[in-house]
């Protein structure tokens, strides 16, 4: 399977031939480059040689970071998301890595996720050493109390991210403000404590660990 392809389409600035890279796997040891513009938020992101317009390219890829265990499919709609479900369950015990056709561990993380943020996202948890479950539910606490200051304004998106080994939950409200908090060890560890051995929890739903999954989980444990 080629890794990565050429496309070409109009610049919508001014018309110009743009020429764009897209890969369809990365793999973290591997393409350490493309690594870094998936965590820069570049990847997804054409230049326009003429006039300089920054247009985002969306286009399904796989990365994989055989090292640390863990896989992450970005899609984009819902028929892909059951595919690629359909894919993990029925491969569950000989996963191939795409790029070499090395056997993946099957204990190896798997997930799906459908935006390139939430790609960069996984990345820097999973390399943080972190659980993304225990992070989702962290980021639920953490936006409840960010909402508690709030009047007539509510908290959006919440990302976790890792700048040079500061952790921290970044959040935006609707109205486009910003709250930053670093991540707490301790407050980690009482939800690790509370809520890691429910950590197979739904598992139809595994694959994809995110807000709703993370409300799932408190919702059937109240
Ligand atoms: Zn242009």
């Amino acid at each position: 399977m080629a890794m990565r392809s050429k496309v070409n389409f109009k610049c919508p600035e001014c018309n110009a031939n743009v020429e764009a890279e897209q890969w369809t796997a990365v793999n973290g040891e591997k393409n350490p480059q493309q690594k870094l513009k998936i965590l820069e938020g570049t990847l997804f992101k054409a230049k326009c040689p003429k006039c300089g317009k920054e247009t985002k390219i969306g286009y399904p890829l796989l990365y994989n970071d055989t090292k640390q265990g863990y896989m992450i499919w970005l899609v984009y709609d819902d028929e892909s998301v059951k595919n690629t479900i359909d894919y993990f369950k029925s491969s569950k015990n000989d996963i191939v890595d795409d790029e070499n056709g090395e056997e993946v561990d099957e204990n190896c993380r798997r997930r799906i996720v459908m935006s390139p943020e939430s790609l960069r996202e996984k990345i820097m948890i999973f390399d943080s050493g972190l659980d993304d479950k225990m992070i989702e539910i962290l980021k639920l606490a953490y936006a409840k109390e960010a909402q508690r200051t709030l009047r007539d304004d509510n908290i959006a998106a919440a990302f976790f991210s890792n700048r040079n080994g500061e952790k921290h939950i970044e959040m935006y409200t609707e109205k486009g403000k910003a709250f930053v908090s670093p991540v707490s060890k301790k407050i980690y560890e009482e939800i690790e404590d509370k809520y890691g051995g429910k950590a197979s929890y739904a598992e139809d739903r595994v694959f994809i660990i995110d807000d709703v999954w993370a409300l799932d989980l408190l919702r059937a444990m109240r």
